[in-house]
């Protein structure tokens, strides 16, 4: 849902400073912007029916305005703007990015579009109100809207379009929001939509919905990224020139038709790369990759991009498997392309990549452009192939909210590999994908019966993990039966699927027996087996289901002895007032923090301001001062995580609605325990030096202390116990300025 705020509410249109007649103006340009933008395609009468959608829209939301003071009207217009000139939609989806927060938010009826429209208009507009509700509500309900979505989405792609247009505007209009409001939308972002976008070849939207999220979500590593990207621009574009020029003369000199040029990768990506191979800025040596776009017709292009190749690999020499062959076999978003690294001037690699003027638009605005040269080339479709994997797995019952995300993200968001069949033919799969994935991926009585496989012609286990290129056979055998532990060693949603459906059908056979026993001891207490007595049991063991019920009597992990307790009346059972029994899912109990609690130095500002219980997360140990999150877990309380912990983006995008705004309130009598690294230079006095700044001049306990020395260098690890983030800044600055210490960072402590 989007940021609405009616006038009347607040008196927001004070911030903004521009007069009525003024915002009318602005308005009128905007959309002025948009026609001309739409102009190629306009056909006869497409400019009226624009004109009534924006005059609906800017009527309807009349009243409203955003949380920046902006007259509403402004985003659906960025909006339609953003499906015009960076995806490439035509009229009727920018008709639909106008009206698209019309009927959740207006008195204006999907009917009312209807009539106005027609019936095409009114579905995406339907399918777009859908979806705004997606990651706001709970959990299951989110799971359905999210199949939702899917279903819309594969009926008519045009819905996740525009709905990423409308994300990215939101993104684009971050800096109004609340701060917790803020770090939720950008965790979805990267968590749903940035993946969405790339599957749907949409590079630079996914590119700018990542980096995006991170200036919200990691704003220091943001900026020092960008503020170094802007330092080294200079140095930079020397070298690209430097590296450019023998390849524009061979280009020219061949009469190629031809662009070329470097392009800085995403802070994002930078970014990825750091916390990856944990080297520093400096080191990461793909900052910007050169890209060579030629103008070559659809039957030369692909023969030209390979003498591009060569030409290329004649001047630099390429790291042979760093080859990225996107021409023989594109990915299934539509992404063609050559990619080669080469070593390149001053001894640094160089990405180069190498495509036509037709797959750098695919490139660029993936599956609108897409559509138009699928027209024109009638080529197999691959996104027509992955809806229906996706129907496929919508059409199974199974799956609760976020295993389904999970598994959705896992099967149809990663990247690919391909594989061959005995017989050669290919299937593509997602990356990680196990001989198992594709046993099921041929057929699923051939998944349910696999035993092993053969890479080429070699012995491997189910759970083998398969690589491009290979080809597999799969060994059945009538005897195998799937188990548990397969749900652990497949990617795909349609292994999963099938591997549950065939362990529930199991169950079920169980249970089977289970049910009989019951029925027997109920008989000999008089009681009856009916609905009523088996929810009273179910309840009683605290299961969900009666299935669970008399699976857990055959299986006999519940033996029923508890039944003499129940009282009978007339045909029915009831609870004895005696403690409920725990069947074998006890609940862990919190283990207690090691400090003392009674002062809780946390505020927690929700409904209200009460001093609550709380833990610390073990993945990211907080410590006051650090910027943290509250999440209300089940059984254990609250518990507080760092925003920076690695789980926070996926808490904070799937469970939006258990997390609480938390803040550290100053306290000095507790301390907390932190870990620190430290790598310099071995000299005889060092660890004295560092323990006495720590003991002596800070005044600081430590908890532990290991130093390693080799070749002349040493590590150190120092567990020490401080009050907050300013005391550790302080100590980790005091500890930096030593001479021949070369880095300090802070790591996860294990308790
Ligand atoms: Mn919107």
């Amino acid at each position: 849902m989007d940021e609405v705020q009616s006038s009347n509410m607040e008196p927001a249109a004070a911030k903004y400073t521009l007069n009525e007649e003024q915002e009318k103006k602005d308005i009128i340009r905007h959309y002025r912007a948009l026609l001309k933008g739409l102009r190629p395609k306009l056909k006869k009468g497409d400019k009226e029916l624009l004109r009534t959608a924006f005059e609906m829209s800017a009527n309807a939301h009349k009243t409203m305005r955003r949380k920046s003071g902006e007259p509403y009207i402004i985003h659906p217009l960025a909006v339609a703007m953003i499906c015009v000139e960076e995806i490439g939609l035509g009229v009727r989806s920018t008709i639909c990015a106008l009206l698209h927060d019309t009927v959740e938010d207006t008195d204006i009826s999907l009917e009312d579009v209807e009539m106005e429209f027609g019936i095409e208009i009114a579905k995406i507009v339907d399918g777009l109100t859908k979806i705004s509700g997606v990651i706001d509500t709970n959990t299951s309900q989110q799971a359905e809207n999210f199949k939702k979505i899917l279903l819309t989405l594969t009926d008519d792609p045009r819905v996740i379009l525009i709905k990423l247009a409308d994300r990215l505007h939101n993104m684009r209009t971050l800096e109004h929001m609340k701060r917790e409001k803020q770090l939720k939308i950008a965790s979805e972002t990267v968590w749903v939509y940035a993946p969405l976008a790339h599957r749907m070849g949409l590079y630079n939207i996914k590119t700018e919905l990542e980096d995006l999220s991170m200036k919200y979500m990691e704003p220091e590593a943001y900026k020092d990224i960008a503020k170094k990207l802007a330092e080294t621009k200079r140095e930079r574009t020397r070298y690209i020139n430097e590296f450019v020029r023998p390849l524009k003369e061979k280009l020219q000199g061949s009469d190629f038709d031809f662009e070329i040029y470097g392009r800085p990768k995403s802070i994002h990506s930078i970014w990825n790369k750091i916390k990856k191979k944990a080297v520093a800025f400096e080191e990461v040596y793909d900052l910007f990759a050169i890209r060579v776009i030629l103008n070559s017709s659809p039957e030369k292009e692909k023969e030209d991009c390979w003498k591009v190749y060569s030409m290329v690999t004649d001047e630099y020499n390429p790291s042979p498997e760093r080859l990225r062959d996107w021409l023989s076999n594109p990915k299934s978003n539509g992404y063609e392309a050559l990619h080669t690294t080469v070593m390149g001037p001053q001894g640094k690699w160089v990405e180069v990549q190498i495509r036509s003027k037709r797959m750098n638009e695919i490139a660029e605005k993936g599956l609108a452009a897409h559509y138009k040269y699928k027209e024109e080339t009638n080529s197999e479709d691959r996104f027509d192939k992955w809806f229906g994997q996706i129907r496929e797995v919508l059409g199974s019952p199974d799956s609760d909210g976020i295993d389904f995300l999970q598994d959705f993200k896992t099967s149809f968001l990663a990247e690919e590999i391909y594989v061959y069949t005995p017989k050669g033919e290919v299937k593509m799969l997602p990356t990680g994908s196990t001989a198992l994935d594709f046993a099921f991926a041929i057929h699923s009585a051939i998944g349910t019966k696999c035993i092993g496989a053969k890479v080429h012609h070699k012995l491997v286990p189910i759970g083998h993990k398969l690589r491009s290129g290979d080809q597999i056979e799969i060994i059945t055998s009538n005897k195998q039966k799937p188990s548990e532990d397969w749900l652990n060693m497949v990617v795909t949603a349609k292994a999963k699927n099938k591997i549950k459906d065939s362990l529930r059908e199991e169950k079920r056979k169980i249970a089977e027996d289970g049910k009989y026993v019951l029925q027997r001891r109920l008989e000999g207490m008089g009681a009856a087996y009916s609905n009523h007595n088996i929810e009273e049991l179910v309840h009683f063991y605290k299961l969900t289901s009666s299935l669970d019920l008399h699976y857990r009597i055959a299986t006999k992990f519940i033996d029923l002895k508890e039944l003499k307790d129940f009282q009978v009346l007339g045909d029915k059972i009831e609870i004895p007032r005696l403690k409920p029994v725990l069947t074998e899912h006890t609940t862990d109990q919190t283990p207690q923090q090691k400090f003392d609690k009674k002062d809780s130095e946390l505020i927690i500002f929700g409904e209200s301001s009460d001093k609550i219980m709380y833990n610390l997360a073990k993945c990211c140990h907080p410590i006051p001062g650090d910027d943290v999150f509250g999440f209300v877990s089940t059984g254990k309380g609250l518990i507080i995580h760092r925003t920076s912990c690695p789980n926070a983006t996926q808490l904070l995008a799937n469970y939006g609605h258990r997390v609480v705004k938390t803040k550290w309130a100053k306290n000095k009598e507790i301390s907390f325990l932190t870990g620190l690294s430290i790598v310099g230079i071995d000299d005889v006095g060092v660890i004295n030096k560092i323990t006495n700044i720590i003991s002596g001049d800070l005044r600081i306990n430590i908890a532990g202390l290991s130093i390693d020395s080799k070749e002349g260098l040493f590590e150190g690890t120092i567990k020490v116990f401080v009050h907050d983030k300013e005391e550790l800044e302080e100590l980790v600055y005091r500890l930096k300025s030593l001479s021949g210490i070369q880095t300090v960072d802070r790591f996860e402590t294990e308790n």
